[in-house]
């Protein structure tokens, strides 16, 4: 069997696939591409790569920490961490068409306004809500990027994109199994110093676009008139001209990817900053500030008069949930 192969018998054929995109981004013979969600391959020079930088085939918690934080967590639960916080962007047209406080954008603003980075990769998205890849280089691309969009995203195949155009110094904005992925790949030959940030979003679960848009379909949505998802309370919460329609979680069970069943991380745990909705008041968006890295980048988007802070009201909501997640994986392994 070729490397490929490995991964299709110990991944993909079983659905752990998060559909990352990082496969396919850093097959340097462009032998990957994706059909429903899935990476196949055309041809393979087995040079292993693939199977080394696949987060659900391999990830080392220590070496990872070691090398990012440079030191291991004393929170078994959260991760390593710095503070945590509450923000939001002080830019209304920002907090005007964000997910929760606009922080992720305000401080990918404060980047890219000040030459911390060239680039963002981030997730926008097409008119059915089928998230895509972007490299974004300034404000009006951002503000395309904003909300959640609740399927996955192949984000690592925009940091490929970045690299590609010849973009120099990027941020990358990803769910937890993305950003293993990053630091999986970071670990390898690429050129992928070039990514100087990591911003990481909590995640629970995404859904398979199929699915997810049938169920929509059942309580007669069309995802193309939806304005806005978010969850919240078990529910996930649909946003139709002026209506706010709702799905209960455990509904939508069976649209989930069979890979989040097996994904213990809720609050990107490898992420110089980490960003939910869970633990800060309606508005806000909660930001675990984990690497020295972050930290700066905070610091100089508070100074710059892009972001702001306070300190956060219910640090043992995302406690309570990040436990949640471990223990479900426990229960199915
Ligand atoms: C699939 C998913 C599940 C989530 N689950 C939870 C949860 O259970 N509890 C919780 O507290 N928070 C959760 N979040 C995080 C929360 O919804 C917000 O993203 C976060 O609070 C940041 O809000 P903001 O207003 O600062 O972000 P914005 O300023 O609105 O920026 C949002 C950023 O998210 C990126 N993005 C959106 N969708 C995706 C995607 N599918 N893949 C990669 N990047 C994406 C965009 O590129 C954009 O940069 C989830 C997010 C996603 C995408
Ligand atoms: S050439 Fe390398 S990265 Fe590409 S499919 Fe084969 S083993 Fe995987
Ligand atoms: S999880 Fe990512 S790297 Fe692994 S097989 Fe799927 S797309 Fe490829
Ligand atoms: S639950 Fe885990 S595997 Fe699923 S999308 Fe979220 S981070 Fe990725």
């Amino acid at each position: 069997m070729n490397p490929f192969e490995e991964l299709e018998v110990d991944i993909i054929l079983s659905g752990k696939c998060c559909y990352c995109g990082a496969c396919g981004a850093f097959c340097k013979y462009g032998y990957i591409r994706y059909e429903d969600e899935k990476p196949v391959a055309g041809s393979c020079e087995h040079c292993g790569t693939c199977y080394d930088v696949c987060p659900v085939n391999y990830f080392s918690v220590p070496k990872t920490e070691i090398e990012i934080f440079g030191e291991r967590r004393r929170d078994e639960i959260v991760g390593y961490y710095r503070e945590i916080l509450s923000a939001r962007a002080t830019d209304d047209a920002i907090r005007s068409v964000s997910q929760d406080g606009g922080a992720v954008t305000a401080i990918l603003t404060y980047m890219l306004e000040n030459g911390v980075v060239d680039s963002a990769v981030v997730a926008g998205r097409d008119e059915f809500w089928n998230p895509v890849p972007i490299v974004a280089t300034n404000k009006e691309d951002l503000l395309t990027s904003t909300g959640s969009k609740y399927t996955q995203c192949p984000i690592l195949l925009g940091v490929k994109k970045a690299i590609d155009m010849g973009r120099e110094s990027i941020a990358m904005v990803g769910l937890p199994c993305h950003v293993k992925a990053i630091r999986n790949a970071q670990k390898n030959e690429f050129e992928l110093g070039k990514v100087k940030i990591v911003l990481g979003l909590f995640c629970m679960e995404t859904f398979s676009r199929d699915s997810f848009k049938r169920k929509l379909e059942e309580i007669g949505v069309k995802i193309e008139d939806v304005e806005k998802f978010d969850i919240k309370k078990g529910k996930l919460m649909v946003w139709v001209k002026e209506e706010v329609k709702t799905i209960p979680l455990k509904e939508l069970r069976d649209a989930e990817r069979i890979a989040c069943k097996f994904c213990d991380d809720f609050t990107a745990e490898f992420a110089d900053i980490s960003f939910g909705s869970v633990g800060s008041e309606d508005g806000w968006t909660t930001m675990i500030v984990r690497s020295e890295k972050g930290e700066e980048i905070v610091r100089g988007a508070v100074e710059q008069g892009y972001l702001e802070v306070q300190s956060i009201s219910n640090v043992e909501a995302i406690r309570k949930l990040a436990s949640r997640k471990k223990g479900k994986i426990v229960k199915i392994v």
